[in-house]
């Protein structure tokens, strides 16, 4: 059989080290936030590969260690994600000072995906240019193609955006087509029923994914949500916000994935869970 691509995220960060903090957002939780997008992309929109992640849970991992473990995997391609901070605005990502080709090349596929999205959102490229080089641990001792990504600054008006689920999620989702055209990944064929004659089916790619999202019943005052909201957002590192007297989670293309928390929000608080499309 044919070897799957492996494909590293390395989200930035984790437990004791927080990464850049400001105006209420953590480095940390946004780059964990960001590989779930980039991952359920992938997933949704993509097949021939496997995905590993240094991290899924809120959890330190030297940067010696996230080296190592992506190349004893032997992965074919390694992103880590990362917040900027110091006062600037911008995209940028970085590949080594002694980049091999492989990076240069992956550099220049996933900047040209992310920076038109960026735009969309009224970022540019931090400096003028999106293509950086340095001597930073993870992309130096990786033995594959390697960047790093710096999404845009914590610390100056780039906040709100941080702040925006869909600016996450299309940044993300910008990442993952950079690492899907690099790696040459095939779309995933989505049969489309609606369209088949009566004996042949029809195929359509890159189809959009459907997307889900978890809402909660009603609480009985929005003082009661308010806590409910807070036990989850100490438990689930995703965006979950409160309207009214419920809750709302941001989105999943993944149904078995929306189905899997309904349940356990079920069996955990006792609360009504619904599933909704988005
Ligand atoms: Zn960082």
């Amino acid at each position: 059989m044919e070897r799957l691509l492996r494909i590293w995220i390395d989200a930035g960060h984790g437990g004791k080290d927080p990464g850049a903090v400001a105006n209420g957002l953590l480095e940390k939780v946004l780059v964990l936030l960001m590989q779930v997008y980039l991952i359920d992309y992938l997933k949704s929109s993509y097949k021939g590969f496997v995905v590993e992640a240094t991290r899924t849970t809120d959890v330190f991992e030297t940067l010696d260690k996230r080296a190592d473990r992506a190349n004893t995997w032997d992965a074919d391609v390694f992103m880590s994600l990362h917040i900027n901070a110091g006062g600037g605005t911008g995209y940028e990502s970085f590949i080594y000072t002694k980049a091999s080709s492989g990076s240069i090349s992956l550099q220049q596929i996933v900047n040209e995906e992310a920076l038109a999205v960026a735009k969309k959102y009224g970022l540019d490229a931090h400096g003028g240019t999106p293509a950086k080089r340095g001597n930073l641990a993870v992309i130096r001792e990786t033995n594959m193609p390697a960047i790093l990504m710096e999404t845009a600054y914590i610390d100056s008006k780039d906040a709100a955006l941080l702040k925006d689920d869909s600016f996450l999620r299309d940044m993300a989702e910008a990442y993952a087509r950079g690492i899907a055209k690099f790696l040459g990944l095939q779309p995933k064929v989505i049969e489309n029923p609606r369209q088949g004659v009566a004996g042949v089916s029809t195929y359509i790619d890159n189809q959009p994914p459907q997307k889900f999202r978890l809402e909660t019943g009603n609480f009985k005052t929005e003082e009661e949500a308010e806590e409910a909201l807070n036990k989850l957002k100490q438990k689930y590192l995703w965006i979950i916000r409160r309207e009214g007297k419920k809750l709302v989670t941001g989105t999943w293309t993944d149904a078995a994935v929306v189905q899997k928390y309904k349940t356990e929000w079920k069996q955990t608080y006792k609360w009504w869970v619904y599933i909704k499309e988005a």
